[in-house]
């Protein structure tokens, strides 16, 4: 299978400053180890994609054109905004229904539990602390589990969300920055997700995983796994499970998801005199299994560990802790002495 990249692609070979800082990032140490990374044996690999070909790291990013990477949905942007509106449209009406029409049964509600936390798995411990940042090890048959559990959470594909969160940290809060609350509330909360700027998968920025065909798949097919979500939930408890089991979960799973990249940028506490504007927050925290101490998560961001103190409760690395005791996972990451105690020079130490 072969990896359309991004037109122009760069000829003029590697910015190795950019992608080392991408390394970086991703908590690896240099970019050779980037292509050695995986815990699979050479020999049990199936045959890899095209390797990608790094483009410049600049920090206004020209409007990219989508490619076949980015699915068919990237280049009819109005299908996306249509679709977008309409499941928050469907959510806030069934919310209406319930509190003054007839209310909501158990099945419908239960269904909904289960696909927000389900999710929101997917994108903490898979799109964020896996594919973004990897701060643990795993294999490759559940590595494509957290992708699809990732994906179903309609917030596009993996290459796509990590590659943009690896932007993120690269240019907290300065030009360049994929959702900054500098540009406004409402652009850090969801304005940001129809910036053409953002469109097309950053390919560069995430060349660890987009040489794996499958993660290719997913990120093109992203819409594939929703679909199918939403036909399940439709199929189980008809069309209140389609409302509370797809629509309503997957608007609350947005809007948490986004809260990390608003209000944990502006209400808060600071443990760490990061140079971006990143805060600690309990009720954010509680709400996404544990994203919301997110100063703690900018000045070290390569610990799969987020919630510093034994009081920062963080269900996502309980849980991950359960699948490491099971052989699932492995080589957790934790914060070390220096930047429990705020030691570490700046966030620059910690591989920003
Ligand atoms: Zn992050
Ligand atoms: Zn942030």
């Amino acid at each position: 299978m072969s990896l359309p990249l991004p037109q122009p692609a760069i000829e003029t070979g590697l910015d190795t400053t950019s992608v080392a800082s991408v390394a970086n990032v991703a908590n690896v140490a240099n970019v050779s180890d980037v292509s050695n990374a995986s815990e699979i044996p050479a020999a049990l690999e199936p045959p890899m994609a095209e390797p990608v070909r790094a483009r410049k790291l600049s920090r206004e990013t020209e409007d990219r054109a989508p490619t076949d990477v980015d699915g068919a949905l990237a280049r009819t942007d109005h299908v996306s905004h249509v679709v977008y509106w309409t499941i928050q449209i469907a959510a806030l009406g069934a919310i209406l229904w319930a509190v003054f029409g007839p209310g909501v049964g158990a099945t419908a509600l239960a269904l909904c539990a289960a696909t927000f936390f389900a999710r929101m798995f997917g994108i903490t411990a898979g799109y964020h602390r896996y594919f973004a940042h990897r701060t643990y090890k795993t294999g490759r048959s559940f590595q494509f589990l957290l992708a699809l559990l990732g994906t179903a959470s309609t917030q596009k594909g993996p290459l796509w969300w990590a590659g943009l969160h690896r932007r993120h940290h690269r240019y907290s809060d300065e030009p360049g920055d994929v959702h900054s609350p500098k540009q406004g509330f409402y652009y850090a909360h969801q304005g940001w997700v129809f910036d053409p700027r953002w469109n097309a998968t950053p390919l560069e920025l995430i060349p660890d995983f987009a040489r794996y065909p499958e993660l290719q798949w997913l990120n093109r097919w992203h819409f594939v796994p929703p679909i199918a979500l939403a036909a399940g939930c439709f199929a189980l408890a008809g069309w209140s499970g389609l409302l509370w089991g797809y629509c309503v979960s997957t608007t609350l799973l947005w809007h948490a998801t986004y809260t990390v990249n608003s209000l944990a940028h502006l209400w808060g506490t600071r443990r760490y005199d990061t140079p971006d504007t990143s805060r600690n927050n309990l009720l954010i925290a509680l709400l996404t299994m544990g994203e919301g101490w997110h100063n703690n998560h900018h000045y070290y961001m390569a610990s799969a560990r987020q919630g510093f103190r034994w009081w920062e409760i963080d269900v996502t690395y309980y849980l991950l802790r359960g699948l490491a005791a099971i052989g699932v996972v492995w080589d957790l990451r934790e914060p070390p002495a220096a930047a429990l105690e705020g030691r570490l020079r700046s966030a620059a130490a910690a591989g920003r």
